[in-house]
């Protein structure tokens, strides 16, 4: 520095006191006594005019009032004879509180060289320590705030240890925070979700992304609970990773309510067994395992005979628990592996898996058999099922999953055609006759409207007068390339289509316009039984059919006899009862046919509207070598007359037959003995005769 320019500023003692009196941070110059000696304008400015001559803790330490003498910070420099820092509080001229940092240092030495007087120079904080407060109470919000939430949260540091549990999560796991800061929380997850979970925060730390989860907790019931984690990461104000902060979901409830879901999308409500989706799976799995190991898998498909006449006759209740008692049978005949499925009604199907070869799928269908010859005990009754079952085989039949289904019912049908209760492999010309089944079907639609339909009529009798005193009117389809077929061959397939409506109806037409034209041949109208379907029996137009046709045909109702199978009437009590009675008000009669059948009671036939009873021809057949048939054929005749209903006798084919009914008191007959059904033209000879 030059010497002119240390000349300019040379201060001598009172320039020197104005520099300091003008400094902006407020200055005092304090004495032992704590008398301020001295004070510069921003400290008068702060404490107001005349505070020299004040005791310092007069004007310092105002935190209120009054002012007690309090020992001063600044006085610990004369203690210790160093400078000394500290903040102090204070109320300024306004009354505001503002916050200082002093520094105190030694200003005047006496003769001793002992400190004589403090300078306290101060620095206004007051910003700083507000920020600071507001910083105070934001962290005291949140905390409560976290801690009120109801869920669990944490949070854990970059390095992955927590260092915060909010009291919803310790509450939950009943852990105390001691236990569970830093790596003690594991402690409280599954012990085969911990590692999965530990990867999945150190993989959100790392790429700084957020993540959900699910993993099991243990509740502080000891019991585990799955939760749904959210985590994010979260940074500080310069921008670095803090760590992540994570919420937890208990979403066991959710999860035990999905997994319900898939299992009843995946499974048979009445039985519990896999329904067609979960079978399809399975399958699938178990056909491309074979085609691997050059396994086999069979198809079994099994179907409940006469089913649908147990829960006609029975009610669908006894009918479900059959059901079930029949699926647990059958799990009990294949090996763990295989499947048993249920594809709704009475059709079960069995995948039997890794097979060395297709046909000992046999020895299941045996095994199956054998186990069904004992039988179920169901609403206090024993009854005995049998079941058709019908087997395709991988990949020998098919290697498509659907071909060899629809092969396993193929060859069902045609166990069931081969008289039931047996199994069948499926062959090649099963698929020929499925075909044939399909174009039936198709040919049946338009058979109404070609005229292909045909009525044969076969006479009753009465063998005591010797004479014909009704006739039974019994469809027939000429069919333009299998030629005349019998109901057994088309009914079935028009009950499924729905297409027996319209046939019976043209049925029922024309037996009565038949029985009307027996005038135009000189004779008169004959009772005429006329066969309905159970699905023509539940159809809701039935009343209004038959009243219409009556009145179509000036068909006397008297001489119309509908006949309904035995499992047709048994179904609903409360709405056969209705339906029988609203047709009896119309004047016509009601049989019931094939009587012995079905599974009908003497006290349910009482409250029925019945005129006859027609005995099934199977009892006939075996009269009066049979010592069964007899019994049943000889309960039948005396129930019917207890019940004073009329009784004919079906299928009487030889003299012997009628000769042991007209013994027993039976003297109406049907039968081949008498005639074979034929067409109206042939019927007159023989009524004439
Ligand atoms: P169903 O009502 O019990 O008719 C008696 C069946 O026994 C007739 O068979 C008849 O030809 C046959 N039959 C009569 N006498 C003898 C005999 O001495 N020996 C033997 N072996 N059989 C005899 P069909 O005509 O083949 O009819 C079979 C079944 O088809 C009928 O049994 C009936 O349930 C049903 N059906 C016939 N026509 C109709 C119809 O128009 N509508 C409905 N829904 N079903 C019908
Ligand atoms: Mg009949
Ligand atoms: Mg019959």
């Amino acid at each position: 520095m030059s010497e002119a320019k240390t000349n300019r500023f040379t201060l001598d003692r009172a320039a020197l006191g104005d520099v300091l009196k003008r400094i902006a941070q407020p200055i005092c110059v304090i004495d032992k006594d704590m008398d301020i000696l001295w004070a510069n304008e921003a400290a008068e400015k702060l404490f107001g005019q005349g505070i020299v001559g004040r005791k310092c803790y007069q004007v310092y330490f105002l935190r209120g009032e009054p002012c007690e003498p309090q020992p001063c910070p600044a006085m610990k420099v004369f203690h210790e004879g160093s400078a000394h820092e500290h903040e102090a509080a204070v109320l300024d001229q306004q009354g505001r509180q503002r916050y200082f940092h002093c520094t105190c240092s030694v200003a005047l030495w006496d003769e001793q060289g002992r400190p004589a007087a403090v300078v306290q120079v101060s620095q206004e904080i007051t910003r700083q320590k507000q920020a600071e407060e507001a910083l105070r109470k934001a962290k005291d919000f949140y905390l409560k705030l976290f801690d009120a939430f109801p869920n669990p949260i944490w949070r854990c540091r970059p390095d992955g240890t927590m260092d915060y549990f909010n009291q919803a999560w310790l509450s939950f796991t009943g852990l105390q925070p001691v236990e569970a800061l830093g790596q003690g929380w594991l402690k409280a997850v599954h012990p085969q979700d911990g590692e999965e979970l530990l990867k999945v925060h150190s993989q959100a730390l790392q790429h700084k992304r957020g993540y959900t989860h699910a993993y099991r907790l243990r509740h502080r019931s000891g019991q585990y609970r799955w939760v749904q984690e959210h985590g994010s990461p979260f940074y500080d104000l310069e921008g670095h990773l803090g760590g992540i902060i994570g919420t937890c979901y208990d979403i066991t409830e959710c999860r035990q309510q999905r997994e319900h879901l898939s299992y009843m999308a995946t499974h048979d409500a009445l039985t519990g067994l896999p329904n067609r989706l979960l079978l399809r799976e399975r399958l699938q799995q178990a056909v491309a395992m074979a085609r691997r190991r050059g396994r086999h898998v069979a198809v079994m498909l099994v179907d409940v005979d006469h089913f649908k006449l147990i829960n006609d006759t029975l009610g669908h209740e006894v009918g479900d628990q059959l059901l079930k008692a029949l699926a647990a049978r059958l799990l009990k005949c294949v090996r763990e592996g295989d499947t048993v499925a249920r594809l709704g009604g009475d059709e079960f199907i069995l995948s039997l898996a890794d097979m060395a070869h297709g046909q000992a799928a046999a020895i299941v269908a045996q095994r199956i058999h054998n186990r069904l010859a004992e039988p179920f005990q169901v609403a206090q009754k024993e009854f005995f099922v049998t079941v058709s079952i019908g087997i395709a085989i991988y990949p020998q039949d098919s290697e498509d999953l659907n071909s060899l289904l629809s092969h396993a019912d193929a060859a069902m049908y045609r166990a069931k055609q081969s008289g039931r209760n047996t199994y069948l492999f499926f062959t090649t010309e099963m698929n020929e006759q499925s075909y044939k089944r399909l174009q039936l079907e198709t040919t049946l639609r338009r058979a109404i409207e070609a005229g292909q339909f045909r009525l044969y009529f076969q006479r009753q009798m009465d063998v005591l007068r010797g004479r014909c005193v009704g006739l039974e009117a019994l469809l027939r389809w000429q069919h333009p390339e299998l030629g005349l077929l019998s109901p057994a061959e088309f009914i079935p397939v028009a009950e499924e289509t729905g297409l027996i409506i319209p046939i019976g109806q043209w049925a029922l037409r024309e037996a009565c316009r038949s029985n009307m034209r027996l005038r135009e041949f000189g004779l008169e109208p004959l009772k005429t039984g006329v066969n309905l379907s159970m699905k023509q029996f539940k159809h809701v137009h039935l009343h209004a059919l038959v009243e219409q046709t009556l009145s179509e045909t000036a068909m006397p109702a008297r001489l119309l006899e509908l006949e309904l199978t035995e499992s047709a009437v048994m179904g609903d009590p409360a709405h056969t009862a209705m339906v029988l009675h609203k047709l009896r008000a119309l004047g016509v009669r009601v049989a019931i046919d094939d009587f012995g059948t079905g599974y009908s009671s003497m006290q349910y036939l009482r409250h029925l509207p019945v005129d006859t009873l027609k005995i099934d021809r199977s009892f006939i057949k075996d009269i009066p070598e049979d010592n069964n048939a007899v019994a049943i054929v000889r309960a039948i005749i005396t129930m019917a007359r207890s019940l004073a209903l009329e009784v004919v006798a079906e299928g009487v084919e030889d003299a012997r037959q009628c000769e042991f009914l007209k013994k027993e008191g039976c003297h109406l007959m049907q039968g081949y003995y008498f005639d074979r059904p034929a067409p109206l033209q042939e019927v007159l000879g023989r009524l004439r005769g």
